[in-house]
């Protein structure tokens, strides 16, 4: 086991491999390493009785263990209704939330039956969505099967859709009862997945574990090529320090903004390369490139040769066009501008992050051309 990562030891309470996210305020829920043959006897443990029981997922992941599931749920005393969207970004969508309603008002829904989301990031938005306004809330269990999902998207009780006017728009906090996440079934993903996944775990130990960053390093080959004996911990790791920062920090008031490293300027170049062209965790890692090398232009000591080079292995090798200008006027542009002010993450050394509010233009042309090159 690793150090805990807590500053506040009444925060976070660990039982063998089973973390509790301590919410400033209310219940706290726990987010659990385990195998998915479990879920039907956790549920049982988290007060869900048997009886209804509803699972959101997608045609990939439904393909691979829905059947699995449904039979462990069956098993487990309870009565399965699942429903199978399309993969992908384009199901974060309301018209979808509403056919989700009508399947579960047509199913016999009612305040206490769990909803399961069982998928990557997309379903656990859409599916946390869907669970936090039906009927004004009902139980939800996270069941994440990507990398990213496990180690960021399904921790921290974000839900939500995309609008027509910009992505993750509409949506809402809302915790779930639990999080079952079972490392074996990223043995199925597609190796850009997993390097997607991989962006948001370097930048969980960049911003906040440098003995984390240093295994990464030291077993940098092995963890891209995902060597089965590794990625438990890996996950697990990861998985803590997301904890650490949302335990402080439910709602984003403050050093929750930390996980926003490389994000500001990875929605950028999301936005101009054109939604889909570029993976999420690709742009992330072309904005961490930027922001790494801006911190080092500062004077801060980040060793950017090292990093830059794990973080080019998560990019791919032909971009597509973005002029900078365009980039810029995005970043500038971004949800998370606060007033005027473009709050950004730097470093101010390997695992410890800062919120700079004075970048220039130059500066940021200058970390966008060098990502970019
Ligand atoms: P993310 O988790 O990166 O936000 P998605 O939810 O869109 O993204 O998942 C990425 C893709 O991986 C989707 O096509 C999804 O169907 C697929 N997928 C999810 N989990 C698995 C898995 N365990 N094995 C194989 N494919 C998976
Ligand atoms: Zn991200």
């Amino acid at each position: 086991m690793f150090p805990r990562l807590s500053a506040n030891p009444m925060l976070e309470e660990r039982t063998g491999d089973k973390v509790v996210v301590p919410p400033p305020t209310g219940r706290p829920y726990p987010v659990i390493t385990a195998s998915r043959s479990q879920l039907a006897q956790t549920m049982h443990a988290h007060g869900l009785a048997g009886g209804r029981c509803f699972v959101v997922t997608d045609d990939n992941v439904a393909e691979l263990y829905g059947a699995e599931i449904e039979t462990s749920l069956t098993d487990g005393d309870f009565e399965v209704s699942m429903q199978i969207v399309q993969p992908g970004e384009a199901a974060k969508d309301l018209e979808i939330v509403s056919d989700l309603y009508r399947w579960a008002f047509a199913e016999g829904v009612d305040r206490s039956t769990p909803v399961v989301a069982l998928g990557g990031g997309v379903i656990g938005d859409l599916t946390g969505f869907f669970a936090a306004t039906v009927l004004r809330g009902v139980p939800l269990v996270h069941v994440p099967t990507t990398l990213v999902a496990q180690v960021d998207s399904s921790i921290g009780g974000k839900t939500g859709v995309n609008h027509v006017s910009g992505k993750n728009l509409i949506g809402s906090f809302y915790r779930p009862t639990f999080t079952l996440a079972d490392t074996e079934m990223l043995g199925t993903l597609p190796d850009v997945e997993w390097r997607n996944g991989l962006s948001e775990v370097l930048k969980h130990a960049l911003i906040r574990d440098a003995v984390f960053y240093e295994w990464l390093r030291s077993n940098w080959s092995d963890v891209t090529s995902r060597s089965s004996a590794l990625v438990p911990e890996l996950v697990s790791r990861a998985m803590s320090i997301k904890i650490d920062v949302v335990a402080q920090d439910e709602f984003e008031g403050g050093l929750r903004r930390i996980l926003n490293f490389g994000h500001t300027f990875g929605h950028a170049i999301e936005r101009i390369a054109g939604f889909g062209t570029i993976g999420h965790g690709a742009a992330v890692a072309l904005g961490m490139r930027a922001a790494c090398w801006l911190s080092a232009d500062r004077g801060r000591s980040v060793p950017l040769t090292e990093v830059d080079a794990m973080l080019r292995d998560l990019t791919p090798s032909r971009l597509p066009r973005m002029p900078v200008d365009w980039l810029l006027q995005s970043m500038r542009r971004d949800k998370k501008r606060i007033g005027d002010t473009l709050h950004l993450i730097l470093l101010e050394s390997v695992g410890r992050a800062e919120i700079v509010t004075d970048a220039t233009d130059s500066e940021l042309r200058a970390a966008l051309d060098f990502a970019l090159s």
